[in-house]
């Protein structure tokens, strides 16, 4: 172990506790301060030499840049309150206004501004029409006119098969396998709907169609921002960055690559 550390409310002496947390990441760190707030004398070992682990930083080209989250959903506001309690927020930015985007084999393409894990409210929104052209917007508006039962029984439980049965193979391929790739590093073939979208498949019940499901979802929590996984997100502002780029066709995260405004996805994908 090359870092621990210690943290306590109160002395050995006063608390009757002790605990040990392995692995000094967010969920170890966050762990780490409830024991500590409640007067447990906390240990923390982590095996690299620093905290954070997926929450870090790197340079490339001469630009720190994330290595990993920059972002965060705004469907709770468990993180921000977090940030706030932290003294951080002043340091939260808003997405860049271009909204999230994917590169995919034929280039860079848009992910629905109003989604769910890439799933579009509105086929026929333009950038989703964009992404997926005249004949995959003509097929996921089928959805509309499927019966609910389609996806919503117990057999049809993984993402693909739900998307893949009420929108068709460029949805589930264009805009859903890299964000769920993305998000869940796994493949949407084994990904329970269920446990990825709570509720999605009730609300097709409910509402009839898949794109009224996630339309339904994202008024009832939308805030701002753009889409990843499943909510809008806001970002940590990148060291050195001094204001947002506009939006660029340039960079699959909607910005200008490797300039100083440039967000810090943007430059580590460009
Ligand atoms: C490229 C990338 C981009 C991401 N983007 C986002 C994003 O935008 N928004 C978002 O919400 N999430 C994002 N995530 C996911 C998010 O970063 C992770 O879910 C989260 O940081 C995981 O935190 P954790 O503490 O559970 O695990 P980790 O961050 O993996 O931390 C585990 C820690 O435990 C240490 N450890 C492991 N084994 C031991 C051991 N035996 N002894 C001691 N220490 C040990 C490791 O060194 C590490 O520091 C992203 C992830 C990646 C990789």
């Amino acid at each position: 172990m090359e870092a621990a550390g210690t943290a306590a409310a109160g002395t050995p002496a006063e608390t009757a506790q002790s605990a040990v947390v392995v692995g000094g990441g967010i969920s170890g760190l966050l762990a780490a301060r409830t024991l500590a707030r409640a007067g447990v004398r906390t240990t923390v070992l982590e095996a690299s030499g620093v905290w954070g682990g997926c929450v870090g930083s790197h340079v490339v080209a001469g630009l720190t840049l994330d290595s990993g989250a920059e972002s965060f959903a705004t469907r709770s506001s468990a993180v921000a309150d977090l940030a706030a309690e932290l003294g951080l927020a002043d340091s939260i930015v808003a997405p860049n206004p271009g909204g999230a985007w994917v590169q995919l084999p034929d280039g860079p393409r848009e992910l629905p501004r109003t989604g769910v894990l890439g799933i579009p409210a509105n086929p026929w929104d333009p950038e989703v029409r964009r992404s997926l052209g005249l004949a995959g917007s003509l097929r996921a508006s089928f959805d509309k006119l499927l019966p609910a039962s389609l996806g919503t029984r117990a057999q049809a439980t993984s993402v693909s098969a739900l998307v893949r049965a009420r929108m068709g193979r460029r949805v589930l391929e264009r805009l859903v396998a890299p964000v769920v790739g993305g998000v869940h590093s796994a493949d949407p073939d084994v990904l329970d709907i269920d446990m990825v979208a709570p509720g999605l498949r009730a609300g097709i019940k409910a509402r009839g169609s898949l794109a009224a499901a996630v339309a339904a979802q994202r008024n009832g929590t939308q805030r701002s921002g753009d889409e990843r996984n499943g909510g809008p997100f806001r970002r940590r502002r990148p060291p050195g960055c001094r204001r947002r780029g506009p939006p660029s066709q340039d960079c699959a995260a909607g910005c200008t690559p490797l300039s100083p405004r440039c967000s810090p996805s943007c430059a580590a994908k460009a």
